[in-house]
């Protein structure tokens, strides 16, 4: 599956936010937002335009896509699938990134980035009920275990990093973590509360529905 190569601090400081794509260095004063806050250029130090009502939707859902690390196909087919639901078309939009398999990855706090969810999953690593699952936007639903192999290569580091994580990043309420295991146990959907809260879908369901 094709994904955005580009340097991941040169999209933060395109979109004018810290969109926490690197884990712990984001945290840290090495954060490149925090040296460079103006957009990336070889012309040196500008500020952010102001942007009329389409650049701001534009911005919003390149914005998602970056975070959630996937491409415009993608975000496109999840704008519509919200449409057709009944319900809250933004809600319903976050929530269906945040059910996908990477993000849940994420979200249990076995990894400190999407990116890194999103290797653990392709390189085939987790079982879901019992099988093996290795497809990044897989939507999970309550009810589903998702475990990682314990012979896997991968089980000690995530295990390193859930101990580095302790006291200060917490799993999303909406899944049962087993630390010692490593099995998630997805309880219920993500609560309003529960979903991405520094984007605004609605510039995103406006800019898809135009
Ligand atoms: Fe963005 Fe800062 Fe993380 Fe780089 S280190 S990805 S600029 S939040």
């Amino acid at each position: 599956m094709a994904r955005n190569l580009s340097p991941k601090c040169k999209l933060c400081r395109r979109e004018g936010v810290k969109l926490f794509l690197k884990g712990e260095r984001c945290y840290s004063p090495k954060c490149a937002f925090i040296k460079r806050k103006y957009p990336p250029g070889t012309h040196g130090p500008k500020g952010y335009p102001k942007l009329s009502e389409y650049g701001r939707q534009l911005r919003e859902k390149q914005k998602i896509k970056k975070i959630y690390g996937i491409l415009e196909k993608q975000l496109r087919i999840y704008a519509t699938r919200a449409a057709k639901f009944v319900g809250n078309d933004e809600e319903i939009l976050l929530r269906l990134l945040e059910l996908r398999l990477d993000n849940v990855i994420y979200r249990a706090t076995f990894v400190s980035s999407r990116s890194m969810a999103r290797q653990v999953v392709n390189h085939g690593h987790l079982k879901i009920n019992g099988r093996r699952v290795n497809i990044p936007s897989y939507q999970v639903e309550p009810g589903d275990e998702i475990v990682i192999k314990e012979g896997s290569k991968i089980f000690k580091k995530i295990k390193q990093n859930i101990e580095a994580n302790k006291g200060k990043i917490k799993p999303s309420s909406w899944l049962e973590v087993d630390s010692n295991k490593l099995a998630i146990k997805v309880i219920n959907k993500p609560l309003v509360g529960d979903l991405i809260q520094d984007v605004n879908a609605k510039l995103i369901i406006e800019f898809y529905s135009r």
